[in-house]
């Protein structure tokens, strides 16, 4: 894996409190492997380029250490507005992995946005987490069927595998709900679909369905 130079990892949520429930925002990869259709993290307003490449930060745990050891402020940090934290390359370098484990030794709470299966892995950070701060889990479903999410998210396990882990998560005590983002036209948008998928939501354990119809 590629790495890029970074001189900060936490940044501080102006307004974040109030509408995304975190205090402090971080990206610990730069770019992200899913490929979804509708991807808006590509756009040029944003500069990434090579978007579908994974990228690390060097040093990422490191200065992250040293930013969550200065704050006096214990709040909650959200992980994965700009990429899915979960992706292919975190199984081999464990970088937020690494991250929730700092998390967790000072205090702080976590949220974060997923389509990925892989975060199963660290339910024994979540929990520790849990038990000293908030733990929000959102993971993006847009499809309740498999074929469908295949075609969209073509890079990251399906619907089904999504909605087995939320009830898992669920099962260990973590607060777990799922982003209903985006509604594509034509595509999920049928009366049907969402309703089948806010019936799976409830089914597997999942505390809150949420989406912006837009
Ligand atoms: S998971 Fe999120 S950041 Fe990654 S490709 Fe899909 S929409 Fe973009």
């Amino acid at each position: 894996m590629e790495f890029v130079k970074t001189k900060t990892i936490l940044s501080k949520v102006k307004y974040g409190n109030e509408w995304y429930g975190i205090d402090y925002n971080m990206n610990l990869y730069k770019g992200c492997p899913h490929r979804c259709i509708y991807c808006d993290s590509r756009s040029n307003c944003y500069r990434i380029d090579n978007f579908d490449v994974v990228r690390g930060k060097e040093n990422a745990l490191y200065i992250l250490e040293c930013e969550l050891s200065k704050k006096r402020e214990k709040g909650v940090v959200g992980i994965g507005a700009m990429s899915d934290t979960y992706n292919s390359l975190e199984k081999e370098y464990e970088q937020t992995r690494g991250a929730l484990k700092l998390l967790a030794k000072y205090g702080f709470g976590v949220s974060i946005d997923t389509k990925s299966d892989l975060i199963l892995r660290d339910i024994d950070l979540l929990k520790e987490i849990n038990s000293k701060n908030n733990v929000i889990i959102k993971f993006t479903i847009t499809t309740p069927h498999d074929k469908l999410a295949k075609i969209i998210e073509p890079n990251v396990c399906v619907s089904s595998k999504r909605l087995e882990a939320i009830k898992t998560l669920s099962d260990n005590g973590i607060f777990v709900g799922i982003m209903m983002n985006p509604v594509l036209p034509f595509i999920t948008d049928s009366e049907e679909d969402i309703k089948e998928l806010v019936r799976l939501a409830h089914e597997y354990g999942a505390k809150f369905i949420h989406t912006y119809m837009g």
